[in-house]
């Protein structure tokens, strides 16, 4: 079992980080069965910074049997909530002492600005596993009125072995988005990361065994979509898969719980997000809303307000000011250990290839490049923060999710057509809404079809507000107490009283 140390040495962090780069599996660190390995790359500069070990179907079925032997014995209905919540508020300690270590690995995998990291990635992630340290006691059942003679009540029990596969853009807190309710519950869990993203994910692990989990309570078998990702889908004794990512491949995890044992799936999938602006809008706070919206990390967000409608009379003095602004991020655009980078790269070369491919499409179907469009300097990923302006509904860039920084803006009259126009997508993760009218903007707020609506604000995306899709954006909601029912099941107990045959 291998570990790679990665010296960073700049002026936001200093040191060397140590990560293992096997497969996590009941709390050891274990070499694939089929040993294989695959490259993690720096997006800042296209360069290799290690290689962890991928594995196959067979490294899922021997992670499950490991969770499903600590569900029996030292995990669900064996470990009382109140303990699963001490366990999950000590690992959020953990995390907080070695923040620094956490947000410099995001940076160097994911290209995220590093003060960004440290300041709301890393935080936002503590938050989550905190709050549902403090839910794991508080999952309660009823009893339900019946007859004399019967005593009828419910448990929210655990499903036992969850599956959880998650994307790359935001590798921290997506895995705290699944491990909170996950474990709160008395589930255990098989997890898989993006591929590209994996050293935070390692590092949580060692964690995981600080924090004092019982073996086998969180695994994580690293690997690829196809191989990993499908076993899981696939799996006969896991009974919950929680998916993150493209809505392609959460079709593929429904159909493949459709063909198997009918596991449950929650799905988040992709977003195409309006965000609507209306004259009488505090102009000052939409600038700055409106950029967070649409360009908080490189844009790679399902929740990014991309497709932005602007109401006629401030359309001039809106787009001026917003390109201003925007022309300021391209500034800041380069190292992500920069203090003063506030635009890091993409991910990868695919999903570069992807953005300029997009960038290109709207070019050739007639739309103008306001600002931006091009990539940024002559290594890594960078691409600049670009508007789009003369664009039609029918285009792909204004159809399509792009999961970069690539805004489409257009314009509008009455709040009856832009609604309408808000709505005219299949996807319904988010929208924003701009009115200084609290009566419009509430309406609006009602009227989109979407799982989560902002008013005058971007994302504000906090542990205890439900999260999900409408539409082809997802199924479930995570987040919240409402994330508890999709990690739980009811059983009604029926007891005899008094009737005796
Ligand atoms: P993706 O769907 O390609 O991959 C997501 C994960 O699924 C990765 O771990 C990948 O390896 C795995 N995977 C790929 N093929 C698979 C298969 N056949 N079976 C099982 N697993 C498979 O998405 P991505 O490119 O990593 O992430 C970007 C997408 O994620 C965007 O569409 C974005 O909107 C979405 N996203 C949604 C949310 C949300 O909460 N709604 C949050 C973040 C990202």
């Amino acid at each position: 079992m291998s570990t790679t140390t990665i010296e960073i040495d700049n002026a936001a962090y200093t040191g060397s980080i140590s990560v293992h780069t096997g497969l996590f599996i009941d709390n050891k660190w274990v070499d694939p069965v089929e040993p294989d390995t695959a490259d993690v790359v720096n997006p800042a500069t296209g360069k290799k910074i290690a290689a962890i070990s991928v594995g196959s179907k067979k490294d899922v079925d021997i992670a499950v049997k490991a969770a499903q032997k600590a569900y029996k014995t030292s995990w669900g209905h064996k470990t009382p909530g109140r303990e699963r919540g001490k366990l999950l508020l000590r690992l959020a300690d953990l995390l907080e002492r070695d923040i620094d270590a956490f947000a410099a690995l995001e940076s160097l995998n994911a290209g995220k600005p590093f003060s960004i990291a440290k300041t709301q990635d890393m935080p936002g992630t503590i938050a989550h596993i905190r709050y549902y340290g403090g839910w794991a006691d508080k999952v309660h059942g009823k009893t339900i009125e019946s007859s004399e003679v019967k005593l009828a009540y419910t448990r929210h029990e655990p499903y036992g072995v969850v599956g959880q596969i998650i994307p790359w853009n935001f590798p921290m807190l997506m895995l705290a988005w699944k491990v909170g309710p996950a474990l709160a519950t008395g589930n255990t869990i098989v997890m898989k990361v993006s591929e590209m993203t994996p050293l935070s994910a390692l590092k949580f692990c060692e964690l995981v065994v600080e924090a004092g989990f019982p073996p086998g309570v969180f695994n994580l078998v690293n690997g690829y979509g196809t191989t990993v990702g499908q076993a899981i889908s696939e799996h006969m004794h896991i009974t919950k898969v929680a998916f993150t990512g493209s809505t392609l491949v959460g079709r593929k995890i429904l159909e493949a719980s459709a063909k198997t044992n009918l596991k449950v799936v929650t799905l988040e999938l992709g977003g195409k997000s309006p965000t609507v602006i209306f004259d009488d809008c505090n102009l000052d706070q939409t600038l700055k809303w409106t950029t967070h919206a649409m360009f908080a990390n490189m844009g790679q967000s399902c929740i990014a307000g991309t497709r932005i409608f602007i109401q006629e009379g401030i359309y001039d003095e809106f787009i001026q000011k917003f390109t201003a602004i925007v022309k300021g991020l391209g500034q800041a655009t380069g190292d992500p250990f920069d203090s003063n980078t506030q635009h890091g790269p993409q991910v990868s070369q695919t999903q570069f290839d992807r953005i300029m491919g997009y960038i290109a499409s709207g070019k050739e179907s007639g739309a103008t490049v306001h600002i931006g469009g091009e990539r940024h300097g002559t290594e890594g990923y960078f691409i600049q923060p670009t508007i789009f302006t003369d664009v039609t509904p029918d285009m792909k860039i204004v159809r399509e999710e792009i999961f970069g920084p690539v805004a489409a803006v257009m314009k509008f009259k009455t709040e009856e057509e832009v609604i309408e126009a808000a709505n005219a997508t299949d996807y319904g993760l988010s929208a924003y809404v701009f009115s200084e009218n609290v009566g419009r903007a509430i309406r609006v707020a009602h009227a989109f079809e979407s799982g989560s609506t902002f008013v005058n604000s971007g994302q504000l995306v906090e542990a205890g507000m439900p999260f999900g899709g409408y539409k082809s954006s997802g199924v479930g909601r995570e987040h919240g107490e409402y994330a508890l029912a999709t990690y739980t099941q009811v059983k009604a107990v029926h007891v005899n009283i008094g009737l005796l045959i």
